[in-house]
């Protein structure tokens, strides 16, 4: 159960393909690990976070077998090259126990859509981590107040998705860097925490240089996902319920999107289904045992 996959879907657009790498500290997907592997990967995963390693892609790996994920590429030992980056308000911690599942919510481009997924987790007390994009601010500044709370409890976590969207991999360094920046001071301002190390590449389109840029500016843990409700674009309750049947399971990062209103009537639904499975979501500090001080 360790290792690295690939995103399955492309996060606002048709036809792209997320990608993948191995990351230097790998991190458990579920419950099973042995208190040795887990001392062990601690240890490990502590060094290189003191040493300021650079990191690969952080994602969960599947269930042995799962549908529809393919292998991402593994990438070697050169994107190293990069000065560390020191994460000071970030340390390890041990994982979530039992089954853990990281619900992550991007953009938020339709503000009743972000206004629901708010009060989702208001109401319910879900774990989750949103992903929003600073271009869609109007969308999340009257949100700023219900969670900044739940933030501060740990309940919420935000990550950086950049500022405006873009293919990271089709514009300039400092593009890229501006992307990443703009959007934490955004995130700053509006939700009074940081989203470093922590970072979603739109599409999933990212590259080792597009990960050194943004290593650089302190954002070393791009993550992928490794299920999708799909619904980057217009869906249909019953496609989105069937992603949601399909890909909420142990040990994965589930992309959804705050964009569209078909979750909003799906709630109950995606409640009822990760209660059934016994499933515990977690935010991403949760669920690679990091914390925010
Ligand atoms: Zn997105």
């Amino acid at each position: 159960m360790w290792g690295t996959v690939g995103g399955d879907d492309v996060d606002g657009s048709a036809g792209g393909t997320g990608q993948g790498g191995a990351p230097r500290v790998r991190m458990p997907s579920g419950a099973g690990l042995s208190r040795r592997s887990v001392v062990t990967m601690l240890g490990v995963g502590l060094a290189a976070w003191l040493s300021g390693w650079a990191e690969g892609t952080v994602s969960a790996s599947p269930r042995p077998g799962g549908p529809g994920i393919a292998a991402g590429p593994g990438r070697d030992g050169s994107a190293i090259a990069a000065p560390p980056t020191p994460v000071a308000r970030t340390q390890v911690v041990p994982p979530p126990p039992g089954k853990p599942i990281a619900l992550t919510i991007d953009d938020g481009y339709a503000p009743q859509v972000v206004a629901g997924y708010v009060e989702f987790a208001r109401r319910t007390g879900v774990h989750l981590t949103f992903g929003p994009n600073g271009t869609y601010a109007s969308a999340w500044a009257p949100q700023a107040g219900v969670l900044r709370p739940l933030i501060d409890a740990g309940q919420v976590q935000i990550m950086n998705h950049t500022f405006s969207h873009r293919w990271l991999t089709q514009i300039p360094a400092g593009r890229i860097r501006e992307e990443l920046e703009r959007n934490e001071q955004w995130i700053a301002a509006t939700f009074a925490t940081t989203s470093r190390p922590y970072w979603r590449p739109p599409f999933g389109a990212h590259n080792a240089a597009v990960d050194a840029v943004a290593r650089d500016v302190g954002f070393t843990r791009p993550v992928m996902w490794t299920g999708s409700y799909g619904d980057s674009t217009v869906v249909t309750p019953q496609f989105l319920l069937d992603q949601a049947r399909r890909y909420l399971t142990a040990g994965r990062i589930v992309l959804g999107h705050a964009n569209h209103p078909t979750v909003l009537g799906l709630f109950d639904q995606i409640s009822s289904i990760i209660r059934d499975r016994g499933l515990q979501p977690v935010t991403l500090d949760e669920f690679f045992g990091t914390r925010r001080r």
